[in-house]
């Protein structure tokens, strides 16, 4: 990676003139970015010459990890020989249709369509409209509410953030739209109380069965879900909870959307997050992975039930995108899932580096500040409490400072993870090494053990 050849001062002030960032306080932020100039494997590089692990995949996206060159030689192919065509009017290319083939080839043996997008909040605003041109079509015009979870994360696009369950995204722009409405997340460590996991799990799920009950005779027309909770905090839903959605969704006539824009393409050992808990979607959007980020693609994976009716009886229907199918983009997608499927990424994932660094994850869970350590595929939490009393605790500060505080921490210990209201998370590349997950781990407990001295200094844990 190349040395420290930037003047760090002067890109922040650049950057703090006129840059809006995304989910920050840019205001707060001021002239303070960090600014990253490189990357190789899982290793980041800030305009310091500092190198940090990038333990979150840049935004869960980069499963080969960073500077790939194989990818952007595909992608200078690519563009040199058709950088931009659409797929609307009766056109199409040959990475579109390459990479529509090889979706349609990865996902579960019913899904065989698919159609492209800019990104997860497109993905999910396309099937919105799907949902209820599906439900028009089968002549059930009522059934367009679609059921979403507190918590949930599907983007941030008006269909996005509406499906999505984050109220503070909500509060911002009058949302959710009508016709979306949420329920409880399967969310043990912080909300199950003194059931057991199983029995917790049970009882989230029927609060499916009991909204569906509730509403209108045929109104509903779907249920969201992410398979494991990615922006939520990595919240790994008890092993009794998806069986008992798909049996609702199946004897309710309720389509099944599971959101694998995380999930998918190996973060839990199977190339689909509901393979990995054994249900069948009937709609899923994907992004992230797909491309592992280098560049923005995403798309919507369709099953043969909701593709014969609606592209089988709808004629046409009245949606893309300028970017759907980019030819550049499907280029790198398609030259990041070679990768993936020639590493045996997603077996490596399931049966090597998963299991690894999971015993390793789970043993910080010791740490006097850990109340649950928990891991499924390469996605992990840290839930941080006060004391080891029982779940519920909270420290006596604002919701977040201490997340915020072992962040930051772990920035300066050369370690990205995220922190989501007190509980730490990862999902690092799907190729780190055994010597990486190490470090990885190594890091985490020196965060760990930076931030309890700073809690103790600060009286906020029970020593
Ligand atoms: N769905 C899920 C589960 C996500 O985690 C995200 C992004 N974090 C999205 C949708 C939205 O994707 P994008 O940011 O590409 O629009």
């Amino acid at each position: 990676m190349a040395t420290n050849l930037y003047d760090t001062p002067s890109l922040q002030a650049r950057d703090a003139a006129h840059h809006w960032h995304p989910f920050t306080d840019t205001k707060e932020l001021g002239a303070s970015s960090r600014v990253i100039v490189g990357g190789e494997g899982v290793w980041i590089e800030d305009s310091d010459g500092n190198r940090i692990l990038d333990g979150m995949a840049g935004l869960w996206c980069t499963q080969v990890g960073h500077g790939r060159r194989e990818i952007a030689d595909a992608v200078h192919a690519q563009m040199s020989r058709l950088a931009y065509y659409n797929t609307f009017f009766r056109t199409t290319h040959l990475p579109a249709l390459e990479l529509a083939e090889k979706v349609a080839a990865l996902a579960p043996a019913h899904m065989n369509r698919v159609f492209f997008t800019g990104s997860g909040s497109e993905s999910n605003d396309t099937i919105i409209r799907m949902v209820r041109r599906y439900w028009d079509l089968k002549g059930k015009p009522n059934k367009k509410t679609i059921i979403a979870r507190r918590n949930g994360y599907h983007g941030s696009t008006i269909g996005g953030t509406s499906l999505g369950g984050m109220s503070a995204m909500h509060g911002q722009g009058d949302l959710p739209i009508p016709g979306i409405f949420h329920i409880a997340q399967p969310y043990w460590f912080g909300e199950g109380g003194d059931l057991s996991p199983e029995e917790f799990g049970l009882r989230a799920a029927r609060a499916l069965e009991e909204a569906i009950d509730a509403a209108a005779p045929d109104s509903i027309a779907a249920f969201i879900a992410e398979p494991v909770q990615g922006a939520g905090g990595v919240i790994i839903p008890p092993d009794t909870y998806w069986p008992e959605i798909a049996r609702i969704c199946r004897e309710r006539d309720i389509l099944l959307i599971v959101d694998e824009v995380i999930c998918g393409f190996g973060r839990l050992g199977t190339w689909f997050g509901n393979q990995y808990y054994g249900v069948e979607a009937d709609i899923m959007p994907i992004a992230k992975g797909l491309s592992s980020g280098y560049l923005p693609i995403g798309g919507v994976v369709v099953s043969d039930k909701v593709a014969d009716v609606v592209i089988g009886e709808g004629g046409e229907f009245y949606h893309g995108y300028t970017y759907s199918g980019h030819p550049a983009a499907c280029a790198a997608a398609l030259a990041n899932l070679a990768i993936i499927e020639r590493e045996g990424l997603v077996e490596r994932v399931k049966s090597d580096i998963g299991p690894y660094l999971q015993a390793r994850w789970r043993a910080l869970g010791e740490h006097p500040l850990v109340g649950e350590a928990r891991m499924a595929g390469l996605m992990g939490a840290l839930e941080l409490v006060p004391e080891k009393t029982g779940r519920a605790v909270r420290f006596n500060a604002p919701l977040g400072d201490v997340g915020a505080l072992c962040r930051d921490f772990a920035f300066r210990n050369g370690l990205v993870m995220r922190g989501v209201r007190d509980s730490m998370i990862i999902s690092p590349p799907l190729v780190i090494s055994h010597a990486e997950a190490d470090e990885l781990v190594a890091r985490a407990r020196q965060t760990l053990d930076a931030t309890y001295a700073e809690l103790k200094r600060r009286g906020l844990v029970v020593t």
